[in-house]
């Protein structure tokens, strides 16, 4: 009695192993594969990839307060989504910072949270006087700068889907760097905000190129930035150049890597002839400086991988 008692228990224990054996692999094959840097310094650029067997329908990432959707691209079977994120030094305060991901797959929408350790990087001061009219902007100008400010806020804003960037970025003027970023600027004894791009020497009509693809997004004539243009390249990427002294591309044409889009002067708030090159990734101003020489490989081996179980399956 005893024996055939326990051969039936472990025939019926082997079936069941069987079973889930049978059914576990099919559920636990939804997944997403996500490469994310575990630190990054504060003011630098940083990459994002989301890697999936499976279909992926949307994924949309919050992070520094806003959520941008990522676009969807096929490759060699696999669906994937690539990012380029980063922190504003004038913003962000080195420390943890959480970044929310959201990946709607047949099967549902799979939430999930990773921390990003920002480091404190050290930037340099740089004392400057100028005249105090440039310092502080006389009453008739600042219903103009308001209006500069509504026009620039809003292009930042701008979230296009279809990722036009690529990496490494083209140097848009071959001088010398005058002011890295976030350099932090005291000007007559107060202290600004610190550099939001890099200063090149640039001689007034030097060609500038594109130092990366898209469409113009914004140009005009400001305040302090002079004559400038704005070009999106997708998936929160913004990128813009100050101080031209003349435009030769208008808003919504298409901008290609290392295309003419003015010439160089010394234009709205400018001590002398200069370049200002700046990146905004998400409404987050970066340091462009890593990106000259990173390929999208290179700038993602600097992070981890980390598996996310989404929902069903089938
Ligand atoms: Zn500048």
């Amino acid at each position: 009695m005893k024996p055939l008692n326990d051969r039936r228990k472990t025939l019926f224990c082997l079936g069941a192993a069987l079973i889930v054996l049978f059914l576990f692999p099919a559920v636990a094959a939804a997944y997403v594969n996500l490469q994310y840097p575990s630190s990054a310094g504060v003011g630098k650029p940083f990459a994002i990839r989301l890697t999936s067997p499976e279909v992926l329908e949307e994924v949309s990432v919050e992070w520094q307060g806003r959520t941008v959707p990522l676009e969807i691209s096929q490759w060699n079977g696999k669906y994937i989504a690539l990012g380029l994120f980063g922190s504003s030094v004038a913003k962000t305060k080195p420390g943890i910072h959480t970044m929310n991901l959201r990946l709607k797959t047949p099967g549902g929408t799979t939430e999930r949270s990773v921390s990003i350790r920002l480091r404190s990087i050290k930037y340099k001061e740089d004392h400057l006087t100028l005249p105090e009219k440039m310092v502080t902007p006389p009453a008739e100008v600042l219903a103009k700068i308001a209006l500069d400010r509504k026009a620039t806020s809003k292009a930042l804003a701008t979230q296009t889907l279809s990722r036009k960037w690529g990496l490494p970025l083209q140097r848009p003027v071959n001088g010398i760097v005058t002011s890295p970023y976030g350099r932090r600027r005291i000007l007559n004894g107060k202290p600004r905000n610190p550099h939001g791009g890099i200063d090149y020497r640039a001689a007034v009509g030097t060609p500038v190129a594109a130092a990366l693809p898209g469409r113009v997004l914004l140009t005009g004539d400001h305040y302090y930035a002079g004559k400038s243009v704005y070009v999106d390249s997708g998936g929160g990427v913004i990128s813009h150049y100050f101080h031209l002294n003349s435009i030769s591309v208008k808003e919504g044409d298409p901008i290609a890597t290392g295309q003419k889009i003015g010439e160089s002067g010394m234009t709205g708030r400018a001590t002398g002839p200069h370049l200002h090159f700046g990146l905004s990734l998400s409404g987050q101003m970066v340091d462009p400086e890593p990106l000259y020489s990173l390929t999208i490989a290179e700038l993602l081996d600097q992070g981890v991988f980390l598996r996310i179980e989404t929902k069903g399956g089938e």
